[in-house]
């Protein structure tokens, strides 16, 4: 089965699940629901695979003899290594979405991402380009140097969908305890949390929220969630695609 019907079974169960256990009164059409869908062009699913093809031929030019892949996950069993691409991907990204919210030029590309102010499944697909070179460059590293099985990454890929959309689902279903481990919708709310509404810079976690509990950066309430999401002057941000792109361009 390809990504695309992949991405269209998870987005559909998202949006089902959505519906079933709802968490906030929100409508499907909430806002800016027909911008985020012209984001699958653009955005890490498919843009995703193409720059990972493009990081690939120019690993390959500036190393054509292949000397920098270790080549460590040779001959190693797909059980084994499937946790071993999850946990180092996940911490790589970590670090990565540390950086995106810490460095001023980064924030410019990730704050498009946090102009979602009425979140659901499909704020997983608002991410502005620059950001999705910045992640895929990056993360080709770790992939060219170890040397994952391709089938490992493709169903990696697959279970980083499925645990993205979960994360900014608009919906009360629990993971319970695995909420330790994996990301969630009450983990995640909190990382869209506007300054007015509750701490900043808490719940880095992609895939998996273990990082933060290690790491300090965890924030999980008892119950309840922000009032309000994204950022200081959040008012004056562009709602569609088009002014969300240019913005990172933009003079100070
Ligand atoms: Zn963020
Ligand atoms: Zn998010």
């Amino acid at each position: 089965m390809n990504y695309a019907v992949w991405l269209f079974a998870i987005s559909l169960v998202s949006l089902l699940g959505e519906r079933l256990w709802p968490w906030r009164r929100q409508s499907i059409l909430r806002t800016g629901f027909f911008s985020d869908l012209a984001y699958i062009v653009f955005n890490s699913h498919y843009l995703g695979m193409l720059l990972a093809l493009a990081a690939q031929q120019l690993f390959r030019l500036y190393d054509p003899t292949g000397r920098l892949s270790l080549g460590l996950m040779r001959g190693v069993p797909a059980w084994i290594q499937f946790p071993a691409v999850l946990l180092i991907f996940d911490l790589f990204q970590w670090c990565i979405h540390n950086l995106l919210h810490r460095v001023p030029v980064l924030w410019r590309f990730h704050k498009v991402h946090h102009s979602v102010t009425e979140m659901d499944w499909l704020g997983d697909w608002r991410f502005h380009w620059g950001e999705v070179v910045v992640y895929r460059t990056l993360l080709y590293v770790p992939t060219a140097v170890l040397g994952f099985d391709l089938a490992v990454l493709f169903y990696y890929g697959i279970l980083a969908t499925v645990a993205g959309h979960y994360a900014h689902a608009n919906t009360r279903l629990s993971i319970g305890y695995a909420r330790y481990l994996f990301n969630s919708p009450q983990m995640h709310i909190w990382h869209h949390c506007h300054p007015d509404s509750g701490p900043v810079n808490r719940n880095f976690g992609i895939t998996l929220s273990v990082w933060d509990w290690i790491f300090g950066t965890a924030y999980l309430p008892q119950a309840g969630q922000p009032r309000k999401l994204g950022f200081e002057d959040i008012e004056a941000y562009p709602t569609a695609l088009p002014g969300q792109w240019l913005e990172p361009f933009k003079r100070r």
